[in-house]
């Protein structure tokens, strides 16, 4: 079978008020550049019809690909299944809900056409509307990564077209528990920039809970940096360098043969010490959970249902059956 040059792949879950305008607004993007494509979208555990909608789309649209998870399994995950699934010379990802507006497509495979970049991603110039808390959160999400990875994702989004030769040395990454921009970022490649202001959603809500957030957070600045070791172990050695001092000014006091004061002293360095301790505890606790995770060596994903006209005949070649 011949592979299509365009595979765009969006990771879905209870968009049922969105897919439609997706899929249009993707079709009227790429129909006009007059190049082979596929749309490949993932439904990530929907509950709300979403895919009793791709299913019928699937039958309308010739270029349409549909998985279906046994449950949820996050955003990342769906990018996942869509990178393993797609089979164009250049792999466009980008969220259904429209908040990735598919007018940049034609700018991006355009730059990737001209051989200017093997990545062209989309930054973004603005966060999209969220409240004051998240903004904060973020804020120092993306600054405690720059610093312990050394690599600045602040603006980064997951939407980006991925030359095929990177699509294949990321497919090589090998971790369960997978943080698309985090990945996409350690290859390397040539890169491109396009920014763009992320406008609102187009129906719905967004389906982030703050703890999923929080979790994908930590599990990423573990993934991608061991500097919170090391930082544990200059916390030691700062921590014997004020033993040796306040050890010594006790001792001398003792031998002097004066009344030990500095009762503030020991409260604080009881406080200061036990909650070194507990940081560092909370560290090593959070690498030995990516170590749980991974030792396990999970699939990422386990997909329950195929739909599309490609999909179909797929499943008739691999089950013997002569295609129509
Ligand atoms: N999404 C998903 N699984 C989830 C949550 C979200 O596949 O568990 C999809 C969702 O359908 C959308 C994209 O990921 O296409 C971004 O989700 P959302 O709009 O909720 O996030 P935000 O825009 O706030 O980053
Ligand atoms: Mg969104």
């Amino acid at each position: 079978m011949k592979q299509p040059v365009l595979s765009v792949i969006s990771p879905v879950h209870c968009e049922s008020g969105n897919i439609i305008p997706f899929l249009d607004a993707v079709e009227e993007q790429i129909r006009p550049l007059g190049l082979s494509y596929e749309i490949i979208l993932i439904d990530d555990g929907s509950m709300d019809g979403s895919w009793r909608l791709m299913r019928q789309e699937a039958e309308r649209r010739p270029c349409l690909r549909c998985l279906r998870f046994s449950r949820n399994f996050g955003k990342e995950a769906a990018l996942a299944a869509g990178i393993d699934a797609a089979g164009g010379e250049a792999v466009i990802c980008m969220d259904s809900d429209l908040q990735h507006p598919p007018s940049l497509i034609p700018a991006m495979v355009r730059i990737w056409q001209r051989d200017e970049a093997d990545i062209v991603e989309a930054v973004k110039t603005a966060r999209q509307k969220e409240s004051l808390l998240n903004r904060i959160l973020a804020g120092l999400f993306y600054k405690t990564y720059a610093f312990l990875t050394t690599e600045d994702i602040e603006g980064a989004s997951d939407f980006k077209l991925i030359d095929r030769e990177a699509v294949d040395a990321l497919k090589q990454l090998g971790e369960t528990r997978v943080f698309f921009r985090g990945m996409t970022q350690w290859l390397g490649f040539r890169r491109a920039a396009l920014p763009f202001c992320p406008p609102e959603r187009n129906s719905g809500v967004g389906k982030w809970s703050f703890l999923a957030k929080l979790r994908l957070a930590l599990d990423s600045l573990t993934a991608y940096s061991a500097r919170p070791l090391s930082i544990v172990f200059v916390l030691f050695l700062l921590f014997c360098l004020f033993s040796v001092l306040t050890g010594g000014e006790a001792l001398l006091t003792w031998l002097r043969g004066e009344a030990m004061t500095g009762f503030t002293t020991v409260i604080l360095l009881i406080l200061i010490s036990s909650a070194s301790i507990l940081a560092a505890i909370c560290v090593l606790g959070l690498y030995i959970r990516q170590i749980f995770y991974e030792a396990k060596r999970r699939p990422r994903y386990l997909v329950s249902e195929r739909a599309g006209r490609e999909e179909s005949r797929r499943r008739e070649r691999v089950s013997g059956k002569k295609s129509v």
